[in-house]
């Protein structure tokens, strides 16, 4: 299997139990697959190309890398893009909500 297909067939997930909402993954995420719902980190596995900044920038050792396939990644995709969506635009309600108050 050529490299590329390879490496899209992988996916980050995140153990919830270490997450701690911190965000740095976030930032590193350069396809904007991570999103923070309820304090944790949530993959969109549609845009996860398996790059692993995420799992280097992770304080907390919660992400890890594993085939697509793998039972632990069996969400319902939609869900998860919903959520990390939804996620994006409470950040941007705050933001908007922030610069209200220093008006
Ligand atoms: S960097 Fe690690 S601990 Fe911080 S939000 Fe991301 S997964 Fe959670
Ligand atoms: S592995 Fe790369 S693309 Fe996938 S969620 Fe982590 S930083 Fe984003």
């Amino acid at each position: 299997m050529p490299q590329s297909i390879l490496s899209l067939a992988w996916k980050a997930f995140v153990n919830e139990e270490l997450c701690v909402g911190c965000g740095k993954c976030t930032g590193v995420c350069w396809t904007g697959a991570i999103g923070i719902v309820d304090k944790k980190a949530v993959v969109d596995f549609n845009r996860c190309v398996c790059c692993t900044a995420c799992v280097r920038a992770c304080p907390k050792g919660a992400i890890q890398i594993a085939p697509h396939s793998s039972p632990i990644l069996q969400r319902d995709p939609v869900l998860e893009r919903l959520k990390t969506q939804l996620n994006v635009v409470m950040s941007k309600v705050e933001e908007m909500e922030r610069s209200i108050e220093e008006l």
